[in-house]
């Protein structure tokens, strides 16, 4: 199928239904500890966050007793965790600017006001708290999945999000969040084609047979996305 006569919304939709309640692979508890792990999770794995979780919510069990800390303090509960000092400065900062739980705010413009959450990060945990969504999530899988099937041309992640914003309604913009797990499970760097559920309208997979996707289509974003 020609890329250019795509019905994204429609297409879009098993993919959305396929991952619809399928949970973001960190272990949380409560918002708050969802607000930390995204934070801890920017340019580490889920894995590593997930391991590390444990200690640090059993010492710092909230907003509060985290507002207390000297982010040296929490060093050493971040062992493995990638730019574990700025993350640890952050979600103190964080965690005095929402001063408890309940102050964390559960809209989009309130919580990229806060110290370490972008768009990215604020996507994940609106959609992961239940609300609906604001934006889309454009994480390091998407920038690869989506130019693959050809719904964007982009490579910048806000640049990305923008375009699925306006080719996608609103119902639909938890295709981010789709795309991000198909990108983890099977549109991997190396991708497996036959058993995806897109490939019948994926850019990639009906390229002409000798033809090379342009290499922004399989870039790794230069920066973290938060
Ligand atoms: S068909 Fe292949 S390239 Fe296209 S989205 Fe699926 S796995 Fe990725």
């Amino acid at each position: 199928m020609a890329t250019t006569k795509v019905n994204w919304p429609e297409a879009m939709r098993p993919l959305i239904k396929k991952y619809k309640n399928t949970k973001f692979p960190l272990e949380y508890g409560n918002v708050y500890e969802l607000a930390v792990m995204v934070v801890l999770a920017a340019q580490s794995t889920d894995a590593a966050v997930n391991k590390i979780a444990p200690r640090l919510f059993s010492d710092f069990p909230d907003m509060q007793a985290l507002s207390k800390a000297d982010p040296q303090l929490l060093f050493p509960y971040l062992a493995g965790i990638r730019n574990f000092a700025n993350k640890a400065s952050w979600l103190v900062a964080m965690a005095q600017k929402v001063k408890s739980d309940q102050g964390i705010p559960l809209n989009l413009e309130a919580l990229v006001e806060l110290p370490g959450i972008g768009r990215k990060t604020a996507n994940v945990i609106l959609r992961e708290a239940g609300k609906k969504a604001e934006g889309v999530i454009v994480d390091l899988h998407v920038v690869r999945v989506a130019p693959r099937l050809g719904i964007v041309k982009e490579e910048d992640p806000k640049k990305i999000e923008e375009r699925l914003m306006k080719v996608l309604p609103r119902e639909e913009w938890d295709a981010g969040m789709a795309m991000s797990f198909l990108g983890r499970e099977i549109c991997r760097p190396k991708p497996e084609c036959e058993r995806c559920l897109m490939n019948k309208v994926c850019a990639y997979y009906n390229r002409p047979a000798k033809a090379k996707m342009p290499k922004e289509a399989v870039k790794k974003p230069r920066r973290a996305i938060k």
